[in-house]
């Protein structure tokens, strides 16, 4: 096992990573820009190195200096945790070649899964259906024009590097087409540095449901059931579950193979989601793979009762992969708490918290870095708390949900928790009949 590990991270991410490292005896090394010198990361890692200014360019993005920070600490491995350089494959390899170990897949495994239309190719060799469209990416207006006439309107034009629900036009009918093709490849060239777009069937109301996968090195894969994260805004995630209320053991079944078969197909190393499209029908086409651990990983601890930061590292240190297939447990739902003023259009709300009164009891689970005179800084993503609840049902996971959404306090700045507890009063929520959709169609017009 490791001696030591350094997170290349910030926030509720790195202090969990911390908190593992602490129980398995390994010691922690943080990184942090100047405007983290307060975070709890911080103050909980054994050791501590400054990486640079506020903005990530210069700190959590900058390799060099993260490199420098193991070599200087004496780390044997690298913890990216999500966002920042979790999905880099120049990042990993340069570990890799600096003799750290990065703890995640390979390289090559990133590589293939980073371009999401040379993914989608390779999941349809591997026999995993994928949502129609183009054949890699769309350079050509008139290729645009043929591709969506042959698959159908309504189409969607995506980023082949977008992310968090960023880069992606929705086009309804083919008069919209042009207009649309050359804003979404100047948009994703500005954005993540490459023009390449691709196009595919944009499906009316679907299901996001994904399936969390664990390889380790000696070619074992399994699956860990899904989780639903159908409840979105515009396209970016914010509440998620496990189970789905949506589909039965029969579809998990398929899904958790079809998602085993993508990932074996790339010889996938450590923890990874297999994201799927579900229809009305119950058909499932692959949409991409993150190649990390996400953020909404605690809704699959919680049913199948294993840490997977913790596992994440056993793998990592040469450990065989001893989990079995098995069926969730009970019902987890996860909050994500935003700084950010949902009766503002969900404009961000950085600054101090000046009050923070966290909820518990049993089944209930906290994942922050923030306390009471913590300053957000305007420089990074608005996520500050997840609420994760567990309980024997769905409703009573809802229910317990909605109480510890009364009792969470935070103040000083304008947060998501609002809107969370109007959303577990919904009857649609409620009865589990909710798609992609329901958000911005129900919700947040006041359709409810
Ligand atoms: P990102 O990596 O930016 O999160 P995804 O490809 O995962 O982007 O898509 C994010 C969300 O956008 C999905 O969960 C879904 O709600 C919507 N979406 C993406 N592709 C389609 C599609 N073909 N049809 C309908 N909705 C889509």
């Amino acid at each position: 096992m490791f001696k030591k590990i350094l997170i290349a991270n910030r926030g509720e991410i790195a202090l969990r990573i911390i908190r593992v490292c602490r129980e398995l005896g390994i010691k922690s090394v943080a990184v942090y820009s100047e405007a983290d010198r307060e975070s709890l990361h911080v103050k909980f890692a054994d050791e501590a190195v400054c990486i640079g200014p506020p903005p990530s360019r210069e700190s959590y993005l900058n390799i060099p200096r993260i490199i420098a920070a193991a070599e200087i600490t004496g780390a044997e491995a690298i913890h990216p945790g999500y966002g920042f350089l979790a999905e880099n494959a120049n990042f990993a390899e340069i570990c890799t070649s600096s003799g750290l170990k990065f703890i995640g897949p390979s390289a090559d495994s990133i590589s293939a899964m980073g371009n999401k239309s040379l993914a989608k190719e390779t999941m349809k060799k591997a026999n995993v259906p994928v949502i129609p469209g183009s054949d890699g990416v769309v350079t050509k207006l008139q290729d645009a024009v043929d591709i969506s006439r042959e698959i159908g309107f309504p189409v969607i034009i995506k980023a082949v590097a977008g992310g968090g629900g960023k880069g992606m036009r929705i086009v309804r009918d083919e008069a919209e087409l042009e207009k649309n093709f050359i804003m979404a490849s100047t948009e994703a060239e500005a954005a993540f540095g490459d023009p390449g777009v691709y196009i595919e069937k944009y499906l009316e109301q679907p299901h996001h449901i994904e399936i969390q996968v664990f390889g380790d090195n000696y070619g074992n894969v399994v699956h860990m059931n899904e989780r639903d994260c159908s409840v979105q805004r515009r396209h970016q995630k914010l509440i998620e579950e496990s189970p789905s209320p949506f589909i039965n053991a029969e579809v998990r079944k398929k899904m958790g193979e079809a998602a085993i078969k993508g990932a074996k197909s790339v010889n996938y190393q450590g923890a990874g989601t297999i994201e799927f499209l579900v229809d009305k029908e119950h058909n499932f086409y692959f949409m991409e793979m993150n190649t990390r651990i996400q953020v909404e990983h605690p809704v699959t601890e919680q049913v199948i009762g294993r840490d997977l930061i913790k596992l994440q590292i056993e793998i990592a240190a040469g450990k065989k992969l001893d989990h079995k297939v098995k069926n969730p447990v009970g019902h987890a739902i996860e909050c994500r708490i935003n700084a950010e003023d949902p009766s503002n259009n969900f404009r961000p709300s950085p600054g101090e918290i000046t009050g923070f009164h966290l909820p518990g009891g049993y089944g209930v689970r906290i994942d922050t870095h923030c306390y009471a005179g913590y300053r957000i800084p305007p420089n990074y993503d608005s996520l500050i708390a997840k609420l994760i609840v567990y309980a024997p049902d769905r409703k009573s996971a809802i229910d317990k949900m909605a109480a510890a959404l009364e009792e969470f306090t935070i103040e000083g700045i304008h947060t998501t928790i609002p809107f969370h507890k109007k959303v577990m009063k919904n009857e649609l929520f409620r009865a589990g009949k909710y798609d992609t959709s329901f958000l911005d169609n129900i919700i947040l017009t006041n359709k409810e």
